[in-house]
């Protein structure tokens, strides 16, 4: 690695970028191969490619295993997985939810005709806040959407206590925590269920795919239902259903990345711990850190940009670092109250939120994954350092433009 000492070797300023190739956020884990490839073969063989298949069964019980919970339901994708939660547990109405997490939570519920109520975040945890749910309570709200962001769990306990006092249905939306501990005890357990995605960016995917977790028995065979058009047998409709079937593919590649699920947590936590070293010697760049009593995936490394210390604003820094091929993102910029259909559901929604506008404004996730090598990491580290050394150059060098994300 070159370092950049000075301003005109920062690719804003015309210099070459530091990386020949973008380096990404959530970029897929693959497993072994052969493995996977072994596994689609028996598949064909098999001729048996989705409708609750051997695959889709083993994976189920190695992930409930995993997590200590009775039922793990597969489906298609977390949203659907969201989807059919939420409707097994009979929201309906109105349901609490954070505002700053990735869209998907907000739409699973109005795409139900559910009208998703935001609620605002603790501003260290980022988690939906307990104790301001109750003012956002009326007679038509009958669940709390909570989420555990970055894979650090909520206070499930206060949130229980919560939705108990009102008779509301909890719904954890997991997703960003497969294998994560609360308490050191492993998610899965708490609120009526929660939910995984296994969608490609995340920690261990199934190319697209979700799951419910849950210890609650009738509920899981009520979701196994629904995601089978509600049949019980052949020819026998109880339910009203969708398609959300998990297919034998997805299934294989859920079970090689399990073989491999150690290394890829070992490559994470190595990143993290480079991030987090290399920034603390900058100013106004915060590494949130991950508990270590606690088992965490360190699936992202998260940082925040305190303008006022750094000379430098979230975006800036971001267009500098896209400049670099380095693709940072600023997860869920702008938060879902400001973005359609909800921007113009609620017009007070938000001043209720200045914790989650403050967050989303300061914001940027780094790349990381088994892509990302330590070397890249040190790269990363010293491009920031070197922009901020250079607060004024990197603005002249981006003209006064914001920050334009391209589609990668
Ligand atoms: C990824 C994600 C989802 C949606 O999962 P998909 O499998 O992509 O449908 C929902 N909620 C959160 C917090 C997510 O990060």
């Amino acid at each position: 690695m070159r370092s950049k000492r000075d301003w005109r070797d920062l690719a804003v300023c015309g210099g070459s970028p530091a990386f020949t190739e973008p380096i990404h956020v959530g970029r897929p884990n693959v497993g072994d191969r052969q493995r996977f490839l072994a596994r689609v073969n028996d598949i064909l063989d098999r001729r048996w490619l989705t409708n609750d298949g051997p695959y889709v069964r083993e994976f189920e019980a190695a992930v409930a295993a995993l997590h200590g919970v009775r039922e793990c339901v597969c489906m298609s994708n977390g949203t659907v997985a969201l989807e059919i939660a939420t409707r097994a547990c009979g929201m309906a109405g109105e349901v609490i939810v954070p505002s700053f997490t990735f869209i998907a939570t907000a739409h699973a519920l109005s795409w139900q005709g559910i009208k998703p109520v935001f609620c605002d975040i603790e501003p260290l945890g980022h988690h939906i806040d307990p104790g301001l749910i109750d003012e956002l309570i009326t007679s038509r709200t009958t669940g709390i959407v909570a989420v555990h962001i970055w894979g650090r769990p909520c206070d499930t306990q206060a949130l229980e206590q919560v939705a108990g006092r009102h008779g509301l249905k909890l719904v954890f939306d997991a997703a960003h925590a497969f294998l994560c501990s609360e308490r050191q005890r492993m998610i899965g357990g708490s609120g009526d269920c929660e939910i995984l995605s296994f969608h490609a960016t995340k920690v261990l995917n199934t190319l697209e795919g979700g799951a419910v977790l849950t210890n609650d028995e009738e509920l899981a065979s009520r979701m196994r239902l629904m995601r089978n058009f509600g049949f019980r047998d052949y020819d026998d409709v109880g339910y009203s259903g969708t398609n959300g079937k998990m297919n034998e593919v997805s299934a294989a590649m859920g079970l090689t990345l399990l073989e491999s699920i150690d290394e890829i947590l070992e490559a994470n936590k190595t990143n993290f711990e480079l991030y987090r070293e290399g920034l603390a010697q900058l100013p106004g760049v915060q590494a949130i850190p991950y508990e270590s009593a606690e088992r965490r995936n360190f699936q992202y490394v998260v940082v925040l940009i305190d303008e006022s210390r750094a000379g430098l604003d979230r975006d800036s820094l971001l267009s500098a670092l896209w400049a670099e091929n380095i693709l940072a993102r600023r997860y869920f910029y702008p938060g879902c109250h400001r973005a359609r259909p909800y921007l113009d559901l609620d017009p007070h929604v938000d001043g209720r939120l200045p914790i989650t506008n403050d967050v989303a404004h300061k914001i940027l996730l780094l790349p990381t994954g088994t892509s990302v090598q330590p070397e890249d990491v040190a790269t990363v580290i010293d491009v920031i350092g070197a922009c901020l050394r250079h607060p004024a150059h990197v603005s002249s060098g981006l003209g006064g433009m914001g920050f334009q994300e391209e589609r990668v």
